[in-house]
């Protein structure tokens, strides 16, 4: 592994305070009250680390929204981007250009299956609205089926197939988009016992539900492989196989979204090797090239990619296969191979996320349940671990969610930036830390949790 993350923060608050303020009157934040915010201003970032204008090192958890797999500021995939830079900066999408075919070749050489051809989009929810609409035309039919507790993405058609309760009055208008139950064991929607029984239930409700629906009238079933916003949570042995063969029986295209656990994430190049299944369609982006330069896409199978042979695909991107974030995603596979990252990812979560993670939960009343695999790990924290009521309501605000609050400026105060989401705090670091930096980040959870046991 290659050392990083050790450059020391300079600290310069004058600067700070200047950015702060230029951010404060212009920016216009996500997944934000503008007037209740307080960003931090950022000076620099390396390897599992960034650090602020006052001199403070931060150890990401959060991989900035879960996408820098390999860390930051990689030297050879700078050095890659500046290159293309300098060499061809842009160029239109309906060319074909070196580093575009390259990228394209080595994401098919890694998606499942028969996956092998890519369709460039600028990020995640892009690449979702693009699977869909692949989706529709290939099967001439209009309804897609999505999983509560779910997130695909915040614009219109991928916004309203996410399954979270982040969907607000202006997303109401889901043309087509019916929503399904997947397995959860810790938080059952079907009063399941054990894995066996929460596989065979949700199995019979999605059956249910495309019976109800009417199988000639949908057109995909969208999944996140490893559901990752809404709680990592790893499905049943059996449930996504059984999920490929009701799409098979009824002529569904089956779409594995794998936006946040693909490109390592979970310790494999994709989520679906683990489970041995093979969708149709495969979207992808931040791993792809660590969100050096935005990039997405959707991997499509042979059959799909069929449709379009003699008949246009009617979609297109300015930016699509962007020169240079093409180059960053060249560089970044290739650095994956080389320093073995993917399999670092599954070490990691096998021998020191996993347990060191159980471990906080033995002595931390607030931890109800530790899920996850690879570099993608959550805490679902409670009040009460008999009767698993969540730390904090969903969309807690203000008030409310003072425990969530408090605990994540403990960390914050430990020096760990972590990602905190309703009534969980992920573990999602970059796939390639080593076990020093990893036991960091749990010494300063473990600190933090002492804050939430308070409110247990
Ligand atoms: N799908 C999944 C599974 C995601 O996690 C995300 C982003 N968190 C998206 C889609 C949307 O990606 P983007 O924000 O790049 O549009």
């Amino acid at each position: 592994l290659t050392p990083r993350g050790t450059s020391a923060p300079q600290p310069d608050p004058e600067t700070g305070a200047a950015v702060k303020a230029a951010d404060r009157a212009h920016v216009f934040h996500s997944w934000a009250a503008q007037g209740q915010i307080d960003p931090l201003a950022v000076a620099g970032a390396e390897g599992a680390y960034f650090w602020d204008y006052d001199g403070n090192r931060y150890l990401d958890f959060a991989s900035g929204l879960v996408y820098t797999n390999i860390g930051y500021q990689h030297p050879e995939v700078v050095a890659a981007i500046q290159e293309q830079a300098g060499k061809l900066a842009t160029f239109a999408p309906a060319f074909a250009v070196d580093v575009r075919s390259e990228a394209a070749r080595l994401i098919a050489e890694r998606t499942p299956g028969d996956l092998d051809k890519i369709f460039f989009t600028n990020g995640g929810a892009e690449a979702v609205e693009n699977a869909i609409r692949m989706a529709r035309l290939h099967t001439g039919r209009p309804k897609v089926l999505s999983a509560y507790r779910s997130y695909h993405g915040a614009t219109s058609a991928a916004i309203n197939l996410t399954g979270d309760p982040r969907r607000w009055a202006s997303d109401t208008a889901s043309a087509g988009v019916v929503h399904f139950w997947a397995p959860f064991l810790y938080r059952s929607p079907f009063y399941a016992t054990d894995e066996a029984e929460e596989c065979a239930r949700a199995l019979a409700h999605l059956e249910d539900t495309i019976a109800f629906e009417g199988p000639g009238t949908i057109a995909a079933i969208i999944l996140e492989t490893v559901p990752g916003t809404a709680g990592i949570m790893t499905p049943p042995p059996g449930y996504l196989a059984g999920v490929r063969e009701l799409c098979d029986r009824h002529g569904i295209v089956f779409v594995l979204d794998e936006v946040m656990a693909g490109f390592g994430r979970t310790g494999r190049w994709f989520a679906a090797e683990h489970f041995g299944v093979v969708p149709d369609l495969l979207t992808f982006a931040k791993g792809v090239n660590s969100g050096y330069v935005p990039l997405g896409g959707v991997a499509i199978s042979a059959e799909i990619a069929a449709t379009f042979d003699t008949r246009p695909y009617p979609g297109g991107l300015t930016y699509s296969g962007h020169p240079l974030a093409c180059a960053a995603a060249v560089a970044t596979i290739e650095v994956m191979a080389e320093e073995r990252i993917v399999e670092r990812a599954a070490e990691l979560g096998e021998r020191v996320l996993g347990p060191g993670l159980r471990e906080l939960a033995e002595r931390h009343p607030s931890v109800g349940e530790v899920r996850g695999l690879g570099a993608f790990w959550a805490l679902d924290l409670v009040r009460n671990r008999e009767t698993r009521e969540p730390l904090v309501p969903y969309n807690a605000s203000g008030e409310a969610n003072a425990p969530m609050a408090a605990f994540a400026a403990a960390c914050k105060k430990n020096g760990l930036w972590p990602f905190v989401n309703m009534n969980r705090t992920h573990a999602v670091p970059a796939c390639n830390i080593s076990d020093a930096e990893a036991k960091e980040g749990l010494a300063a959870l473990d600190a933090a949790l002492t804050v939430a046991d308070e409110h247990t």
